[in-house]
């Protein structure tokens, strides 16, 4: 049962994308109360990953106008009457969406979920509803569009972290920290001693850069073409950077590994860099992927390419698990994160696309 017909609506403040590629414009808009399966999220922060600018780049001209962002946190509000486990005043972080339901999501792999497209990319509800539907602007972007004052999320999509973190550093967890960290950790199951490279410093990369440190794989190789991301991947526990634009990739890894990487994690998402990354590969070696897509692909001889999606991570296992690692020192993404005004919104994700900023924050609201 929810209660739809009786739901309050509360005004908020949203970035609102009507133009493909942007600007993004901050407006008020009406966001329907929880329904008696979510709750209702006042924002303090939230990260801007590499998949909303994709989105905004690849937004149709004519579709309805919609509210991206998917790397919340903040604070309850309003917990529905079936919500179990959170309250009013707790301090969350909001992840991805799954439906719970399907065979994927029950196994524990809600990554794999059935519907998770629909959850995530479908600018809706499962059941199709639109909680900003007065407004004419659609919402539930990765079960929450954070780029706003307010957010509906579920419990699915939401972690409870500790009161005494600032909530602006965890915000960029959700997504491409997850995806990094949980890549090396859950889907290749990085162990001690294995060879690893990594093509693309940017946040996701660094975040694998770090975890890789954590499992002892050595060496870590981080690939790029932006000096300054690889001097970070260095600091971070690269053992070895390699600048793509004027160094040669292959037979540097071929030297460094003597004979070819265990694994490569390709994310730059260029045709040719996964070529390279098929190339560099020992016979028993696997490519990570990050195309919207799970399952393997074999490749010649014993090597494979894994699609990834969000570090076959289940959030609310591993969100605290990196938040442990953070607070031990081990795991210090903070180093990445830059803090913009929500009103710099537009500037923060120029500063994204340019490679200046290696992972934007966007402070909404006091903590
Ligand atoms: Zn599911
Ligand atoms: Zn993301």
């Amino acid at each position: 049962m929810t209660n739809h017909a009786d739901a309050q609506v509360h005004k908020i403040q949203a970035a609102v994308l009507r133009t493909k590629g942007g600007p993004l414009n901050i407006e008020s808009l009406e966001l329907e109360g929880p329904r008696d399966d979510e709750v209702l999220v006042r924002l303090v922060a939230t990260g801007i990953c590499r998949t909303d600018i994709h989105m905004c780049d690849h937004w149709d001209e004519g579709a309805d106008p919609v509210v991206l962002g998917h790397e919340g946190a903040g604070v309850v509000a309003q917990a529905g009457k079936s919500v179990k486990g959170v309250r009013r005043g707790d301090r969350v972080v909001l992840s991805y969406q799954s439906c719970g339901r399907c065979r994927h999501c029950r196994r524990g792999h809600p990554p794999d979920c059935e519907h998770f497209y629909e959850a995530n990319f479908g600018f809706r509800r499962l059941d199709g509803s639109n909680a900003l539907h007065r407004s004419g602007v659609r919402g539930h972007f990765f079960g929450q569009s954070s780029f706003a004052t307010h957010a509906l999320a579920t419990a699915r999509n939401l972690v409870k972290v500790p009161k005494d973190l600032r909530l602006e550093v965890l915000a960029p967890l959700g997504c491409g920290l997850q995806t990094g960290a949980g890549t090396v950790m859950n889907s290749l199951k990085v162990a001690s001693g294995s060879s690893i490279a990594i093509f693309g410093t940017g946040a996701v990369g660094l975040a694998a850069v770090m975890a890789a440190r954590i499992v002892g794989a050595d060496p870590i190789i981080g690939v790029d073409i932006n000096p300054v991301r690889l001097e970070l991947a260095l600091e971070l526990g690269a053992t070895h950077a390699i600048d793509n634009s004027h160094e040669a990739v292959a037979s540097r890894i071929a030297a460094i590994t003597g004979g070819g990487v265990d694994y490569v994690l390709e994310i730059t998402g260029n045709r040719k860099m996964y070529q390279l990354a098929t190339e560099v590969l020992n016979p028993r070696g696997t490519v990570a992927i990050f195309t919207g897509a799970t399952g393997t692909k074999s490749l010649p001889g014993g090597r494979k390419t894994l699609g990834i999606i969000e570090g076959d991570a289940v959030p609310q296992l591993f969100i605290p698990k990196l938040i442990a690692l953070y607070q031990a020192g081990q795991f210090p993404f903070d180093r990445l994160v830059k803090f913009y005004d929500f009103s710099e919104i537009n500037q923060a994700i120029a500063d994204a696309r340019r490679g200046e900023t290696v992972k934007p924050v966007l402070r909404i609201s006091e903590p």
